[in-house]
């Protein structure tokens, strides 16, 4: 029902509920005006909640309070058992829900306990007891931590004087796309087969790993984690600076309560942060497949507690899903050709592991082909290098014959984010390449790579993420 055309004068906007095969589907009309007669365009808000594998006399229903804000109300009618609402947010396209920061709250106003998949946080499991049947869903309007962002022109200056243009480059170096090779679960051929070819190739890997110790949970309490056995080597890595470590949680076996979770995230990020003392705390989190988590906080409450950032949405590179190495190859050119952020993930590698070395052998080769044009780097700089860019601008402070000063400003936290912005100058065609000099605030020659785009001379130069000014100099 994409459009209805009713005969009435009034304004109107309100929202229906349809009912069928157990499923709920809010609606919200949208009307405009048409001549005399109303075009109504029926806008689903997306959200569908059903309940769990029942065929009872309850129904369910749905009203939408604002955006981002839904009541359900269930009629139980005869029904007096605890019942389970499952509830699926919409997670593309333009009615996507700010999913991380939701919470979900009972008739008095108290955040009730719902259950989530670790790699579907848009899918809600909320369980009604008996003496329970109306809830809120809303996402929390948090106090802004996120840093304002701009749009694409202001990051971008032409100055018609000299007739200089610049812009902060999509992609460190000017590469045209970025690449994070992802390693999960702190499998022992990381460190036996992983890491050393990757540093043949000369390629960083974000290593998603288990770090916690003996898990009380466990049936097989006593045993070591993986990562544990391996400490001293996992340690050397770390060292050596040259992988990336993100947060897998402690476990990888989920959580039933907040105080769990807490721990879960919590553990492992520390585990993190000791083994690389002298670098941003900033890292990724992923909650791993199969693992179910409990807790009536929002998931943004952890991510900002840890510093840990969470970015879905990953080409899966076992064997088992066929065909990997033409995947990898489509997915790289696909999103050199968009510009974008291409995330792939690898289990363990070797005879009869996830995949195989030659596969996998063969996935950094089409990857290498590419590396002219890719920025294969760690899942956080390839975070903070978007969000800073988002975060930043470029304006034209002075001009004259010769010389240009711009000004760089960048409102992302320096602790946090401290991936370099690159700066990309085009030069007047009179301006020879060799003869200009980029100086800091402070006066200092800042170093500058050349190379030609479109048949313009260009100059590239490396930025801290912060508030700078630069000038731009012709030498005669
Ligand atoms: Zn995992």
């Amino acid at each position: 029902m994409d459009s209805l055309r009713l005969k009435k004068t009034m304004n109107l906007k309100t929202s229906i509920e349809l009912s069928f095969s157990g499923k709920l589907i809010l609606l919200l009309l949208v009307f405009t005006f048409s001549g005399t007669d109303i075009t109504f365009s029926a806008e689903s808000t997306g959200v569908i909640v059903t309940l769990e594998d029942y065929d009872g006399p309850a129904t369910v229903s749905v009203e939408s309070l604002e955006r981002f804000k839904i009541e359900i109300h269930i009629d139980r009618k005869t029904d007096r058992n605890p019942l389970t609402l499952v509830v699926q947010l919409p997670n593309t396209g333009r009615k996507t829900w700010p999913f991380y920061e939701v919470v979900v709250l009972d008739s008095s106003g108290q955040a009730v306990s719902v259950k989530r998949a670790g790699i579907a946080w848009h899918k809600l499991w909320i369980t009604a007891p008996a003496n329970q049947s109306d809830f809120v869903i809303r996402a929390v309007n948090r106090p802004s931590q996120q840093p304002k962002t701009f749009p694409e022109k202001d990051r971008y200056v032409s100055d018609t004087t000299t007739g200089l243009s610049a812009m902060i480059s999509l992609w460190p170096d000017g590469r045209e796309a970025a690449l994070s090779l992802r390693f999960d679960d702190s499998h022992p051929t990381h460190l036996t087969k992983v890491i050393p070819i990757l540093r043949e190739y000369g390629f960083k890997g974000t290593f998603m790993v288990n770090p916690g110790g003996r898990d009380e949970h466990s049936a097989n309490s006593r045993s070591m984690s993986a990562f544990q056995r391996h400490l001293s080597e996992w340690k050397a890595v770390a060292k050596r600076g040259d992988q990336e470590f993100a947060n897998h949680t402690a476990h990888h076996r989920g959580a039933k309560n907040n105080a769990e979770m807490e721990s879960e995230i919590g553990d492992a990020a520390k585990v993190i942060w000791e083994l690389f003392p002298n670098k941003s705390k900033l890292h990724a989190l992923n909650l791993g497949g199969g693992t179910y988590w409990e807790t009536s906080r929002p998931l943004r409450y952890y991510l900002d507690k840890y510093h840990a950032f969470d970015v879905s949405g990953s080409l899966g590179m076992d064997d088992v899903y066929g065909n990997r190495v033409q995947a990898f190859r489509q997915h790289i050119e696909r999103h050199v050709e968009r510009k974008l952020w291409a995330r792939v993930h690898f289990h363990d590698i070797g005879d009869n592991h996830g995949s195989s070395e030659e596969h996998f052998r063969a996935a950094m080769d089409i990857a290498k082909e590419h590396e002219t044009k890719l920025w294969i780097a760690g899942m956080a700089d390839i975070y903070k290098y978007q969000t800073e860019r988002r975060a930043a601008t470029l304006a034209l402070e002075e001009s004259q014959p010769g010389a240009v000063t711009l000004r760089l400003s960048c409102s992302t936290r320096p602790k946090l984010f401290d991936q370099a912005l690159t700066i990309e100058l085009s030069l007047p065609k009179s301006w020879a390449r060799s003869r200009v000099i980029v100086l800091n605030a402070g006066g200092k020659q800042i170093t500058t790579r050349e190379r030609q785009q479109e048949g313009a001379d260009q100059l590239l130069f490396n930025v801290p993420p912060t508030n700078g000014r630069f000038s731009i100099t012709r030498n005669p």
